[in-house]
Parts: structure tokens; C-alpha cells; sequence
């Protein structure tokens, strides 16, 4: 940890952390789109998570969902914890785009689920939700027959006018903008770089060096070991 990047963290207020799978690969969770991640081993994985999928094969895409998606004995690691707490400190939030309920479970107080949340479950047919135990017993909403799935963001899918607003507020206020655990080639939670702060630094903290469309400092670091250096 540098000493100025330090202070970059004591001085924010208002700290936005943009975040991807990379922080779960930490806790165990395999990244869709990285080299070894679901993704790449089977390609019809946009088809699979797509609702025209849960459509036509309710059953097929339950499957898809439990046996791919769900880790439920995950746990939250060390980048989890310290952004965490700088959000109970209300200088931060986090605007994901993983839906594996991880930052719920480190205590994120200002969190955006961008793309949703797996333990999240509901009815499509009468919209009450469920308890997740339940939906991985069956996938059938007993009270109604109606297909149970978890409030994700399918691939033909958009994402919730809520979390569009909150990000758009958060990185327009933003005072330091870190980058964790994404290429950002993902729209449009990419596209949430040109609404920063122009006042506010971004940093990057990622294994692979990346290229962005905004002035930007590269940390090319493991997260873990950064995040378990940083003081909060
Ligand atoms: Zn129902």
C-alpha cells in the first residue's frame, strides 16, 4: 500500500467501489467470464440465464441456476469486510455486478446490486417472494404453481430503473472511484464511468492491466492482499 493511496482513502468521503467477480473468486465463486469460469466451459451460458430460456424450459433453467449459480457456503473475504466498513462509515458505496449476496453478508450498509441478487427469489406468476431454502427445494411457487426464479438480471433482461438511479447518483457525487475485480467490458455497468465525478481519481486494482476510456491509475495487485494493507 502506498502511502498516498492511503491518504487518497483517508481523505474520501464519499467513495464509490465498482466492483466483479474478481472479488468473489477470493471467497471461492468462479468467475463466468474469466479464463476457467463457467463462461468459457460452456458457451451457451447467455442462452442459459436468459428469460426466454426460463420460458421455454422452466425446469432446464432451475437446474442451470442451482447446479452453476448458488455457493451458498461462500463467505465474505477481506475486500468484502474493508469496503464494508467503509460504508457503515457512510464515506462508501458499492456498486456490483455480483449476485452472489456476498456484500449482504459482510454488513455492505450503501450497496447497489447492479445485476441483482440469487437470494433474492420470487413468483413470477403473483410476485411474492420466497425464502431462497425454499426455491432450492423446488422451483414452483406452492400456493400457485407459478415459476419461482431469483430477482437476477437475465442476459435479455435490463437492469432496475432503482439501481440505474442510485449508481448514477453515487458516482456523480464520488470524490475517489476504485475499480476491483473487473475488466469494466461490461455494459452498461461500464458505462457508469462517464457519469464519474470529473474532480474524483479512479483507481483499478486488478490482476490484469486494463484499458479504460477515463484517466485512471493502474494498481496491477492481488485485491486480497491489497484490501487486507489498507486502514479503514
Ligand atoms: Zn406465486
Amino acid at each position: 500500500m502506498a502511502v498516498a493511496e492511503q491518504e487518497l482513502f483517508d481523505q474520501a468521503n464519499h467513495i464509490v467501489f465498482l466492483t466483479g467477480a474478481g472479488v468473489s473468486t477470493a471467497s471461492g465463486i468462479p468467475d463466468f467470464r474469466s479464463a476457467n469460469g463457467l463462461y468459457t466451459q460452456n458457451q451457451n451460458a447467455e442462452y442459459y440465464l436468459s428469460h426466454r430460456y426460463f420460458v421455454a424450459d422452466p425446469e432446464g433453467f432451475y437446474e442451470y441456476c442451482k447446479n452453476n449459480l448458488y455457493f451458498p457456503d461462500a463467505k465474505p473475504n477481506v475486500i468484502h469486510e474493508k469496503q464494508a466498513a467503509l460504508t457503515q462509515q457512510n464515506r462508501a458505496t458499492v456498486i456490483t455486478q455480483n449476485i452472489d449476496n456476498l456484500y449482504e453478508e459482510a454488513g455492505t450498509k450503501h450497496l447497489v446490486d447492479f445485476h441483482g441478487n440469487l437470494y433474492n427469489v420470487y413468483c413470477e406468476k403473483c410476485h411474492e417472494t420466497v425464502p431462497v431454502a425454499d426455491y432450492l427445494k423446488s422451483r414452483i411457487h406452492e400456493k400457485d404453481g407459478g415459476n419461482l426464479r431469483p430477482d437476477i438480471v437475465l442476459y435479455d433482461e435490463g437492469i432496475s430503473q432503482d439501481a440505474i438511479s442510485q449508481s448514477l447518483n453515487a458516482m456523480a457525487n464520488a470524490d475517489l472511484i476504485v475499480i476491483v475485480g473487473t475488466s469494466m467490458k461490461v455494459y452498461p455497468f461500464a458505462g457508469l464511468l462517464q457519469y464519474a465525478n470529473p474532480a474524483a481519481p479512479i483507481l483499478a486494482i486488478n490482476q490484469q492491466q486494463l484499458a479504460l476510456p477515463v484517466d485512471f491509475k493502474m494498481i496491477q495487485a492481488d485485491a486480497t492482499k491489497y484490501f487486507a494493507d489498507l486502514t479503514v
